[in-house]
């Protein structure tokens, strides 16, 4: 099986071996030091300033999304949302179970914001700006310096969903003005899911200390103070953070760039790979996580070939795995991710595979 969804994504040997081992008590000096690095690698990674702070959910990256909104929102925020796909939804949707006003700026399926999108909504009282910096389920990479110059112009706090983004794109949350950057185990860190890390910046922290969400589990006024010792308020993913710390330490031994190259050197290999075959790349600016794909081939009926059957046909029959789409776009997008521990060689797999499929008139 080779697997080029877009999470859970392949882990190496060394993760998968830490993970059949058993799982120590973690209320102890020991833990909270390996945090406290945890922590600090994570702030790096993000490009954060140097009195940031980073705090560690157990939940997916959702939870992460929803912690943010629920923590530096409120009822007397204006919040703009790029909801150009269905990850940007469900930041639209978490404001409207969580009462915070906002608007949506809605973009078509695979189209990157532009600054005439952004225009209308300057100097209008905005307070806030949620964004995913890849659109997952399109695999759009937004102009997030763009976005960060808009904010800083007209005032607005950036909160950044780099789930899918982080460490396959570049994410300056200093130079670009982002206060809250959040991202999840499962994706390129190429770890178990269950746990999402949140990294904040002062204008964050100060928010978080000054409001006061209707919950208990994602209030993280408890994750701040705990996290001053290296803990946390509840039983932490145990076994993820120490994965965690691994794979962390990994990236600082060869530096963050040299992670972010071999990512998209992924991506650009198999790019380059699909140019005779009858697929159409579905945006202009994706991010090096994904591609999206648009089948462009015909049946031996002469109906277009749908995505989906792509999807399961490659699965079934050729032990790979791509990421298909839900809704409107599961017959005419599908996507393969470069994140995780993936080769060159597998990427030649999958091409020789969707290349007998286009023999057989499957693709
Ligand atoms: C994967 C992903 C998430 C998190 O989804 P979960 O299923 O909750 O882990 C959030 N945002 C983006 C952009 C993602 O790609």
């Amino acid at each position: 099986m080779i697997n080029f969804a877009v999470g859970p994504v392949q882990m190496d040997e060394e993760i998968l071996a830490m993970g059949s081992e058993q799982i120590p008590y973690f209320r102890t000096p020991e833990f909270s030091g390996l945090m406290r690095e945890n922590e600090r690698m994570m702030c790096r990674f993000m490009q954060a300033p140097a009195d940031s702070r980073a705090l560690f959910l157990t939940g997916s990256g959702t939870a992460a999304m929803e912690a943010a909104v629920m923590n530096v929102f409120s009822q007397k925020d204006r919040v703009l949302v790029v909801n150009g796909g269905s990850f940007g939804a469900r930041f639209a949707a978490i404001c409207r179970i969580h009462g915070i006003p906002f608007e949506e700026i809605c973009l078509k399926s695979g189209c990157a914001l532009s600054e005439k999108d952004l225009e209308p909504y300057a100097g209008r009282g905005f307070t806030g700006f949620l964004v995913n910096a890849c659109e997952t389920s399109t695999g759009v990479l937004y102009d997030m310096e763009m976005i960060g110059r808009f904010c800083r112009e007209n005032g607005l706090l950036l909160v950044v969903d780099a789930v899918s983004s982080f460490l396959a794109d570049d994410l300056r949350m200093k130079e670009w003005g982002i206060s809250l950057a959040l991202t999840g185990a499962q994706k390129a860190l190429a770890l178990p899911p269950g746990l999402s890390i949140l990294v904040l910046d002062r204008t964050a922290v100060k928010r978080v200390e000054e409001g006061s969400p209707d919950s208990l589990y994602f209030d993280l006024r408890e994750y701040l103070k705990d996290g001053l010792r290296g803990q946390t308020p509840f039983t932490p993913a145990v076994s993820i953070l120490l994965q965690l710390n691994r794979r962390l330490k990994g990236i600082e031994e060869q530096g963050l760039e040299t992670e972010q190259s071999r990512i998209r050197g992924q991506a650009e290999d198999f790019r380059n790979r699909i140019r005779e075959l009858p697929l159409e790349i579905a945006t202009k600016s994706p991010s090096c996580a994904v591609t999206p794909l648009h089948p462009l081939g015909r049946d031996s009926h002469g109906n277009c070939v749908s995505a989906y059957r792509i999807f399961e046909v490659l699965k079934d029959e050729y032990g790979i795995y791509v990421c298909p789409n839900g809704g409107e776009l599961a017959d005419r997008i599908f996507r393969v991710g470069h994140i995780g521990n993936l080769t060159h060689e597998d990427n030649a797999h999958l091409v020789e595979a969707m290349e007998d499929m286009h023999r057989r008139g499957l693709l």
